[in-house]
């Protein structure tokens, strides 16, 4: 396994698959190395804590740097290389770009609550696609907002790298892996599980016949109140385009209906757990003509 601290290193490995990673690894991200390995192809990681998508006062200088312990993971993971960029590597001083997706995609549900979050995600993914020069790479559903929007960055672009993504990898009770769960004490730690019980809920009942969304997203809530916890956004969307669907609207199960995704954001002690579920269904909108029939 080559370890490349410069981009100049990386030319032996062009055309092969990518992971980038904040470090910190877990089953997650050995979930999304394991997906990439499967296409026989030279296999790159990178780990990089991107600055430029932490907002003033979030958790830059706190997030878990483990970098010893992530190369004898992916050691272990045959991959061939590990790019470990310092951060003048990635953004030299004269560095003038920001890649910005747009607002309907960026500026809803996480992005909402974290301004210019997107912009650094996207900048940094597109100078990385730059230095690493993949056929694919790998994004989990974890991060449905961020793998949305690099999707819809690399069809833009016209970039000509399939985007690959894969399903979230769970603890036993359901919480979603993440490198911020090392910041949940005990008794939070307990409580998290909570998160994928209430999103379980909801979609349950989407998945039983037809609701209201409305009613699915009242009973998320009701589920995310036993557990004490209180949602920054819980939200229904597409997943095409993120488009809201209206409380009124009704679901009706479907296999072969739209992807929607149920999306939340959970403030927990130190730490801001994010997961999602998605499922099908046909949406009846209520227009007034609707109403109209009804009558
Ligand atoms: P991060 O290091 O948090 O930036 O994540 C790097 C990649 O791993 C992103 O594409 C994430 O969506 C993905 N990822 C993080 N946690 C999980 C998980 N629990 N299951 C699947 N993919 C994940």
């Amino acid at each position: 396994m080559r370890i490349c601290r410069r981009a100049e290193e990386l030319t032996p490995f062009f055309g092969g698959e990518f992971v980038p990673t904040m470090g910190a690894l877990h089953e997650g991200h050995l979930a999304l190395v394991r997906r990439a390995k499967r296409e026989r192809g030279i296999t790159v990681v990178s780990i990089f804590v991107n600055p430029t998508q932490f907002g003033p006062g979030e958790d830059f200088e706190d997030y878990p740097r483990r970098e010893e312990q992530d190369l004898r993971l992916l050691e272990k993971e045959e991959v061939d290389a590990v790019f470990l960029p310092r951060k003048e590597e990635v953004y030299p001083e004269d560095f003038a770009t920001t890649v910005r997706v747009d607002r309907r995609l960026t500026g809803v549900l996480c992005g909402k609550y974290r301004p210019g979050h997107f912009d650094g995600v996207t900048t940094v993914v597109a100078r990385l696609f730059g230095l690493v020069k993949p056929k694919r790479a790998y994004f989990g559903w974890k991060d449905a907002q961020q793998l949305i929007v690099v999707k819809k960055m690399v069809e833009d672009l016209a970039l000509g790298i399939e985007i690959v993504p894969v399903e979230t990898v769970r603890e036993a009770d359901g919480l979603a892996l993440s490198s911020r769960n090392a910041y949940l004490d005990a008794e939070q730690r307990r409580r998290a599980a909570g998160i994928f019980r209430a999103l379980s809920a909801g979609r349950g009942l989407a998945e039983r016949g037809s609701c209201r969304a409305g009613d699915l997203l009242r009973r998320v809530r009701e589920f995310l109140e036993r557990d004490d916890l209180s949602p920054q956004y819980l939200e229904l969307r597409t997943v095409k385009n993120l488009e809201e669907i209206r409380s009124d609207s009704v679901l009706e199960a479907a296999p072969d209906g739209e992807e929607l995704l149920l999306a939340t954001a959970v403030p927990l002690g130190k730490a801001r757990l994010i997961d999602n579920l998605r499922f099908r269904a046909k949406i009846i909108r209520r227009t007034p003509a609707f109403e109209g029939e009804r009558k």
